[in-house]
């Protein structure tokens, strides 16, 4: 029966009073357009200061930055107003030593979930892209490229900082994002989050304890309360050795990043 034809009858229908309140919308009417999900950015997440638009559908928050950082570093073109010459030691006390690569501004949309869980498959983090921190920059995991290539060589290359660009620009931390842990916030603050919508924080507890990896799982996080998230929240940590953020993959089911 054609829609127009289930129309004329059910409107017939209700001509002849059979029906009480009766309906002439049709059956195939989208059902998911129900309003019922909130669109409203909780609190925590404008943290990202850095960000140039935070929105969300009620089930992902949307956020766009332009990936560069907001501090000083010899990355940026010399024209650049950041741009400042580094002479001495980087993260770990390594010697630092630039590499050839200049930052520019990127096109990031981070997708995560608004109400992070944890995932039955702990997806592999990808090289790339992983998180965002709250100045807009993206989180890296804790390999330099394929096959899980360590950092170790490039832990040179990371500026006064402690992020450097790639050879397409985009600037980064796989470590401690220095700025952010001693100008912005502290050691103990809120540091952005990771794909899975789960919060990253710096290398330290508020009660001052440093983080070791003995104290967090597999995954490089642990759950407990946070004063962002005084009901409890699972969260990972930056610690001083490998790996540095994020462990074996996700702990949550990541969102998505375009960059
Ligand atoms: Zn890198
Ligand atoms: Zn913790």
């Amino acid at each position: 029966m054609t829609k127009l034809k289930l129309t004329i009858k059910i409107a017939a229908i209700c001509v002849m009073g059979l029906f009480i309140g009766c309906q002439t919308e049709e059956a195939d009417v989208n059902p998911t357009t129900n309003g019922t999900t909130s669109t409203t950015v909780p609190d925590v997440y404008k943290k990202i200061y850095g960000a140039s638009s935070i929105t969300t559908d009620g089930t992902f928050l949307i956020i766009k930055t332009n990936g560069t950082p907001d501090h000083e570093s010899q990355y940026f073109p010399t024209n650049n107003a950041l741009y400042k010459t580094y002479a001495g030691t980087t993260f770990g006390g390594t010697e630092f030593k630039k590499n050839p690569n200049v930052i520019a501004t990127q096109t990031l949309t981070f997708k995560i979930p608004l109400n992070p869980t944890v995932a039955n498959n702990h997806a592999a983090t990808p090289l790339g892209a992983i998180g965002v921190a709250l100045n807009g920059v993206a989180f890296y995991n804790q390999y330099a490229g394929p096959n899980n290539q360590v950092l170790t060589s490039e832990i040179a290359s990371f500026d006064k900082y402690y992020g450097h660009p790639t050879g397409t620009s985009q600037y980064h931390y796989h470590v401690e994002p220095l700025y952010l842990t001693t100008v912005k916030s502290t050691k103990s603050g809120l540091m952005g989050f990771l794909l899975d919508g789960f919060p990253v924080y710096g290398p330290t507890e508020e009660s001052g304890k440093a983080v070791a990896n003995s104290d967090l799982d597999v995954y490089h996080g642990h759950a407990h309360v946070t004063v962002d998230f005084p009901k409890g929240i699972y969260h990972y940590h930056f610690t001083s050795d490998a790996p540095y953020l994020n462990g074996n993959g996700y702990y949550g089911t990541a969102g998505t990043v375009s960059q």
